[in-house]
């Protein structure tokens, strides 16, 4: 394992816009001494005064002192050419999002530094081969993306392209870890890992919206009050801007040559059209202008609770998966469980007014009660239903609403909203994570990252409350895989086609995560 660079080594960073200003701090605060530079001398000199106010916060703060502000100060200088930055031992671009500028760049900086020099780019979204193809040395260039802001979000991706030495790529990942940062290692693919893994997590939303299963609060409220994730996919995309979003799902979909799994969404693309970017626009998905209040989730009202349910399955069998835990919390609310064996391939709650309650298999409960025989209300996944605040259900066609009622009246006897939605296949957070984990599970099998990586990816670069291969842990690998293969039968959409990888280990009965005990 090769060290990180020492202190004492300056930083150079090309473009002082908000990456720059922010990398230049984090590498300042480091220890480095750092040269900022851009073309534009009023970009650097508000890059300064940004860096100078978010010291002075940290100071304010308690977390930092007042003399390591000022030595973090000294230790900053600006330049105007790039060839001052020669005597820098690693400098990071984060100039234009645009591959002609950032050649024209790595090429001034080739032929200025000496061979050792680590060239660096934090591209988003362009191809480090391209970036590196017929440079002086292009084994020292690779990717060093951070996130936004860069001296909060913990994760660093260190990218390899085909050419990058990787003794190149560890001194970046130690140099990162030194920074304090998460490094994880990549190899250079469209979105590397968190823009490519993190798409389904719009695109199912704005499917789910498309298929007219709910609305848009209700989608944000399951995703977060059930799923667990900071914010909905619909107010995250109102937040990133629907032309920026928007723009990363056409990239990564025009570079993967158009597979269904990265198709953007006619439903965003009219927000675009009309002007409805999101926050920045005053509109997006929910209306931001002044006194209008945010919509409410579908809560379902208040419903009695069945006195009893039967827990029905194969002999001393539980809940599937991560719903065995509801066993324990109805019974603490005080509604009997009697046990009773039957012939069903996977255990259910039978309610009093005759319908099975199930987790999603990824079918529609209508297809479901077909294949049972009787009306059947289905549940969505948690994170953890003991803590969740909400849970989407779905009941089939024709269910006595006295049935659908019972089911409703469960959850809320255990403390949760409901939002009764239309009866969409995998409901919302299953649908959800089995796509994220699926993704996760092909960046696996392609080879563009560990799953450890993968899921420090997710969990630190976009505050996902478990990393989608640990989440199809959880699941069990077999349920995640039926589940898969049920929305891809159901809407004969290659996008639902299961992984080659997720296959593999669930044939095994095996886990992504080694260790993990089901
Ligand atoms: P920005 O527009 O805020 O800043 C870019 C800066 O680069 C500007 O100040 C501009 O004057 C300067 N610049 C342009 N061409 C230059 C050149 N030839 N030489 C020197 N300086 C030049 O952009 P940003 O949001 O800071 O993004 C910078 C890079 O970081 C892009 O590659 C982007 O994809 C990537 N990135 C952005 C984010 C984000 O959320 N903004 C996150 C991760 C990565």
């Amino acid at each position: 394992m090769l060290t990180a660079l020492s202190k004492e080594q300056s930083v150079g960073v090309v473009g002082a816009g908000a990456m720059g200003g922010g990398i230049a701090q984090v590498a300042l605060t480091a220890g480095h001494p750092v040269v900022l530079m851009d073309l534009d001398p009023a970009a650097c000199a508000r890059a300064v005064e940004a860096i100078g106010q978010r010291l002075q916060r940290g100071v304010d703060k308690g977390r930092m002192t007042a003399a390591a502000r000022d030595a973090a100060w000294a230790r900053l200088t600006t330049e105007a050419g790039l060839e001052e930055l020669a005597e820098c031992r690693l400098i990071v671009e984060a100039a234009a999002e645009d591959l002609e500028v950032k050649r024209a760049i790595f090429k001034t900086l080739a032929a200025a530094c000496p061979a050792e020099t680590i060239l660096a780019s934090n591209t988003s979204s362009i191809s480090i081969n391209a970036i590196a193809a017929g440079q002086q040395g292009p084994g020292r260039i690779a990717g060093m993306h951070f996130f936004n802001p860069a001296p909060v979000m913990q994760l660093v991706e260190i990218v390899s392209g085909l050419e990058t030495d990787p003794r190149v790529a560890e001194v970046l990942f130690a140099t990162a870890a030194a920074w304090g940062k998460a490094p994880v290692a990549a190899q250079s693919t469209p979105g590397f890992i968190v823009n490519r893994v993190a798409r389904p997590f719009y695109a199912e939303a704005l499917n789910l919206l498309n298929e007219q299963a709910t609305d848009a609060a209700t989608i944000d409220a399951v995703v977060t009050e059930a799923g667990g994730f900071p914010l909905g996919p619909l107010a995250l995309m109102d937040l990133i801007g629907h032309d920026v979003n928007y723009a990363v799902t056409c990239s990564v979909h025009a570079a993967y040559y158009g597979d269904p799994r990265f198709r953007p969404s006619l439903i965003q693309k009219a927000l675009i059209d009309a002007g409805r970017l999101g926050r920045k626009s005053g509109r997006g998905f929910y209306d931001y202008r002044e006194g209008v209040a945010k919509p409410p989730a579908a809560t379902e009202p208040g419903r009695a609770a069945p006195r009893s349910v039967v827990l029905a399955g194969p002999v001393s069998t539980d809940l599937p998966g991560p719903a065995a835990t509801l066993l324990g919390l109805i019974e603490a609310a005080g509604i009997g469980v009697s046990r009773e064996e039957s012939t069903s391939d996977e255990a259910c709650l039978r309610l009093p007014a005759g319908c099975e309650l199930r987790l999603t298999s990824g079918a529609t409960a209508t297809a479901e009660a077909a294949r049972r025989g009787c009306p059947v209300v289905l549940f969505d996944l948690a994170l953890d239903y003991a803590t969740a605040g909400r849970v989407a259900l779905a009941a089939s066609d024709g269910c006595p609403a006295a049935a659908r009622d019972q089911a409703v009246g469960l959850f809320q006897a255990l403390g949760k909203a409901v939002s009764l939605i239309d009866d969409a296949p995998g409901l919302i957070v299953m649908r959800t994570v089995a796509m994220l984990a699926n993704e996760a599970a092909d960046a696996l099998h392609q080879g563009i990252a560990a799953a450890a990586a993968i899921d420090l990816a997710m969990t630190r670069g976009v505050n996902y409350p478990r990393g989608p291969l640990a989440w199809a842990d959880a699941l069990g690998t077999e349920r995640l895989l039926a589940t898969l293969r049920q929305l891809e039968a159901c809407f004969g959409d290659g996008r639902y086609r299961p992984s080659l990888r997720l296959q593999r280990i669930a044939a095994r009965g095996c886990a992504f995560h080694k260790g993990t005990t089901r």
